[in-house]
């Protein structure tokens, strides 16, 4: 499958965490796009893209799916982003709901329903920096 931003084939990443969770990622290294997706139908779970400012590497993620809230109600979309803390030597690509590396991040900001901004790898950079000005 190819990279929905650039249209160039993606990496196909097995680690035993995420098969062990019947899961996979496919990873764009010129774009920094990750998506996580089902084994068994390729079916995405969810949408990464990095972005390092000022020294610091940022994931904003997107689930692909409706999200349910407390009182059950779906989410069209929730979109996070969190400030990857670097000391274990984590790298996009890597994936994200193994225990170890969701540890390692810091939530920064989350959007829900239709406000959830769409960020591609042309503006990921300006929009975070946006919102760091805003906390
Ligand atoms: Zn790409």
């Amino acid at each position: 499958m190819n990279c929905q931003y650039c249209q160039q084939p993606t990496e196909s990443i097995h680690l035993p965490e995420f098969d062990d969770y019947g899961a996979f990622i496919r990873f764009c290294h010129a774009c920094q796009a990750e998506q996580l997706c089902w084994s068994s139908d390729e079916a995405i779970i969810s949408n990464s893209l990095y972005a390092k400012i000022n020294n610091r590497l940022y994931r904003w993620t997107v689930a692909s799916s409706p999200v349910v809230d407390q009182l059950g109600i779906p989410f069209n979309i929730v979109g996070s982003l969190w400030h990857v803390i670097d000391a274990i030597g984590y790298e996009p690509g890597m994936g994200t709901f193994h225990t170890r590396e969701i540890a390692n991040m810091e939530h920064i900001k989350t959007f829900r329903g239709e406000i959830a901004p769409i960020l591609t790898p042309q503006n990921i950079e300006q929009k975070i920096r946006t919102w760091l000005m805003m906390l």
